[in-house]
């Protein structure tokens, strides 16, 4: 696809539009506080997801992850039968998964650490929003880990506005945190949103000869990008559990992942799923 017709193939929002974003955006901001306030010792993974549920039907949204099929219509739900997508509400990924946590029965112990994901429609708009969670006090590099994720964010937050290419943003996505050592997931990228919760273009929190050659596009006002960069205390290579979904480390070693559904304005960056 040529550089225009890419570009062109990214559907622009109108501020009314993104008004509705920002609507289905709070209630994912006000669900990942009530899984932040359920993510405590002896909690299981399945109570964090009720009780972002809960806040989703309470608002009139509904899960976008719940059934989900996936990108690979084949994937099976986590009790192995094909067809039926995704089981959980949100993803509740623990320790060493980096996204895609299947919510189930593991219990949570202090010093884990838990990435919440949760994407909600709302009169057909969506908004997709991800943090890491401490379960009581956490180990420093993991504590480290999840600073340097926020950060890699706010960067690339600060960083859009129009006529920026991405390519530049996740460059620097990716020094700020390869800097301090930690390793960024490329096996899963940010996307754009909307209508679908994924639409085009990535938005991967790195670059790369092949993305600057084929999949870079340049900021303009009325796009809304989901940006989530995944961090890893090791290596940052990825494997899926025999679940279907739960994507983890190949070393098992901890990996946090942080998301915001993000308009661009003329002025430059409107975040909406921070609950303003
Ligand atoms: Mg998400
Ligand atoms: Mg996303």
């Amino acid at each position: 696809m040529s550089a225009s017709k890419r570009q062109q193939s990214i559907r622009l929002k109108s501020p009314a539009e993104i008004e509705a974003m920002r609507r289905a955006g709070r209630i994912v901001h006000a669900a990942l506080d009530a899984a932040e306030a359920a993510c405590v010792p002896g909690a299981t993974a399945l109570d964090v997801d009720a009780a972002a549920n809960s806040v989703i039907i309470q608002s009139g949204g509904t899960s976008l992850f719940k059934g989900y099929a996936g990108a690979d219509a084949g994937q099976s739900g986590a009790d192995g039968r094909p067809g039926e997508g995704f089981p959980g509400h949100v993803c509740v990924s623990v320790n060493e998964a980096v996204v895609h946590g299947v919510p189930g029965s593991r219990v949570l112990q202090d010093g884990d650490v838990v990435t919440v994901d949760c994407g909600v429609r709302l009169d057909g708009w969506c908004g997709d929003a991800a943090r890491t969670i401490r379960v009581g006090r956490v180990p420093p590099d993991a504590d480290a880990m999840i600073r340097c994720a926020q950060r890699v964010l706010a960067a690339a937050i600060e960083m859009m506005r129009p006529g920026r290419a991405w390519s530049e943003i996740g460059r620097r996505m990716q020094a700020e945190a390869s800097e301090p050592g930690f390793g960024v997931v490329q096996e899963y990228v940010g996307h754009g949103i909307g209508r679908s919760l994924h639409e085009p273009p990535q938005t991967p929190a790195f670059s790369s000869a092949s993305f600057e050659r084929e999949r870079d596009f340049t900021l303009r006002p009325g796009m809304v990008l989901a940006v989530e960069p995944m961090l890893t205390l090791g290596e940052p290579q990825t494997r899926v559990l025999d679940d279907g979904w739960s994507v983890v480390t190949v070393d098992g070693r901890l990996a946090c992942h942080v998301e915001h559904t993000v308009a661009v304005t003329r002025n430059g960056a409107d975040v909406l799923t921070d609950g303003r």
